[in-house]
């Protein structure tokens, strides 16, 4: 981990930045090896920005309306077929532009044992056809600790779900993804992985091998990116991210559109403009390599396609 001495030395303006408060904002933590090549639309995902304790009119806590649909803590339901489990508030690497960056780890990280048997006894009798493990990053836990949670939100049902781990590690952490996880997780399909990048830069070699690895062992991998503004915001950068992950197996699923969290306007780009660069994308790339541009809105009715 890049420590905050080091951040500021390679990158001086961090000297005058207002570090503490962005620090309680959401906490800094830039992996050394993720952070390697140095490409500015990588760094800028993860570098605290002053902007970030600007309040902008648009900003809300709760961007997606999962405040009113969770039953119980750790725990969303927005849809009768889905469940979603939020194992951990901790990541690897905190991305600035988060939609739950209210959601900061520090006290009460991780959910109790109380909560965690009442999270799990939950998805258990909720008769979804797919639980969705979140968090944070549920790559953030123990192997034990994940392989647990996945046998018993399956044990004894008749019509066991669809299990999907949505994770950011194999792009921002890639030794995370072991043998021992990858045998965890291909003993316990069917089960998707779901991973997180955002850029082509973030494809480093370390990376590439994480994901072929989970791929060749028939664990299959779908990619959510986010439109952010300075990072990703063109179709040629889109496009290259697209055909860089079909090259290595992992379907680009969706485009998320940027949510309005506070601390995060400098990151979004307006409907029009995403629009604009969608309808461009399609242009560019084979079906296979067209995520869904979708936005989650603050109702909490769920993802909408918006291309
Ligand atoms: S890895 Fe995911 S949950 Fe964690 S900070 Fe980044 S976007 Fe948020």
């Amino acid at each position: 981990m890049l420590g905050r001495a080091e951040l500021v030395r390679r990158h001086p303006g961090l000297a005058t930045i207002d570090w503490d408060g962005l620090n309680k904002r959401f906490p800094i933590r830039v992996p050394r090896t993720w952070a390697a090549s140095g490409e500015p639309e990588l760094l800028v995902q993860a570098l605290p920005d002053p902007r970030e304790l600007e309040i902008d009119a648009h900003d809300t806590p709760d961007p997606v309306g999962e405040q009113a649909r969770s039953p119980l803590p750790w725990v969303v339901r927005k849809h009768d077929d889905r469940v979603l489990l939020l194992l951990t508030k901790r990541c690897q690497l905190y991305c600035r532009y988060c939609f739950r960056a209210d959601h900061r780890p520090g006290e009460g990280e991780d959910p109790t044992p109380s909560e965690w048997a009442a999270m799990i006894a939950y998805a258990r009798t909720s008769g979804a056809r797919e639980v969705i493990l979140s968090g944070g990053d549920p790559l953030a836990i123990r192997d034990d600790r994940l392989f647990e949670a996945m046998d018993a939100v399956r044990e004894g049902l008749a019509a066991p779900p669809v299990i999907r781990i949505h994770t950011r590690a194999p792009i921002t952490a890639p030794t995370r993804v072991t043998a021992a996880l990858i045998a965890g997780i291909r003993a316990r399909a069917p089960t998707w992985v779901f991973v997180h990048c955002n850029h082509a830069a973030e494809l480093t070699p370390a990376v590439r091998a994480a994901l072929a690895a989970l791929v060749d062992s028939g664990i299959p991998v779908c990619n959510q990116a986010v439109l952010l503004a300075g990072v990703n915001d063109s179709p040629d950068t889109l496009a290259t991210l697209s055909e860089e992950l079909v090259a290595l197996r992992v379907f680009p699923y969706y485009l998320h559109h940027p949510d309005a969290v506070p601390g995060n306007a400098h990151f979004r780009v307006s409907l029009e403009a995403g629009r604009a660069i969608y309808a461009a994308l399609t242009q560019r790339v084979s079906g296979l390599a067209l995520p869904r541009y979708v936005i989650d809105p603050p109702d909490g009715s769920g993802k909408r396609d918006v291309g």
